[in-house]
């Protein structure tokens, strides 16, 4: 399948981190990707960051056209002007979304010491679990950087799906799960490129998932 990464929708209520903005679509943007994978099986939808624009925008279009996706908050930003709040994520929730974790603020999770490695990968995902009353098995890892150390960890804390960024197709199974960021420049012509063609990509990426495979094989 095809999952795809988005971070913001709309205009931004709060400063945003240094190229941040690049991970920030219009309102329509967003509804072209939608109305483009709407009755689309074999293409998934992720949320990063826990923008407040992911229940004040993007909720309520994916509810109207019958579609599901992840979301993966800021454990440590909930809450905060311009993120949402523990009530927007029971909303989510309560809609059919999933929730997954991406840490507590955004930190890059291989170079973690012990004190900042047990808020990200521990207390992260149990406040995000114990909000949404629901076990967190999904994770991003942040910038979409990870090594076998961390896919180790998150294996062996109760993982079932880490999603990064390298971009083509993901197996729907597979414990590491490549998405393709949809950025702020997205286009009709770029939707076609990405989702166009996809029994074309799933055939290439046969050869890429065995190489993905023998890294997480730890
Ligand atoms: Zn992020």
């Amino acid at each position: 399948m095809v999952i795809l990464a988005i971070g913001g929708v709309g205009r931004p209520v709060r400063a945003l981190d240094p190229g941040e903005n690049e991970t920030w679509v219009t309102v329509e943007q967003f509804e072209r990707v939608l109305d483009a994978v709407t009755g689309c099986e074999d293409v998934g939808l992720t949320f990063d960051d826990g923008n407040s624009s992911d229940v004040e925008i993007a909720l309520p279009r994916l509810v109207e056209r019958d579609l599901t996706a992840e979301f993966f908050p800021l454990a440590g930003r909930i809450g905060q002007r311009g993120f949402i709040d523990a009530d927007g994520l029971r909303e989510l929730v309560e809609a059919g979304m999933s929730i997954g974790s991406h840490g507590w603020e955004h930190r890059d999770w291989r170079r973690l010491d012990g004190r900042h490695a047990r808020r990200e990968l521990e207390v992260a995902p149990k406040l995000l679990a114990d909000l949404s009353g629901k076990p967190v098995r999904a994770y991003v890892p942040p910038f979409g950087a990870y090594d076998r150390r961390v896919l180790g960890r998150l294996r062996r804390s109760g993982a079932t799906r880490i999603y990064t960024t390298e971009g083509g197709a993901a197996s729907r199974d597979g414990l590491l799960r490549p998405r393709t960021k949809v950025r702020y420049d997205v286009d009709q012509q770029w939707i076609d490129g990405v989702l166009g063609d996809r029994d074309r990509l799933y055939r290439r990426a046969g050869r890429m998932m065995a190489r993905v495979s023998r890294l997480v094989r730890l």
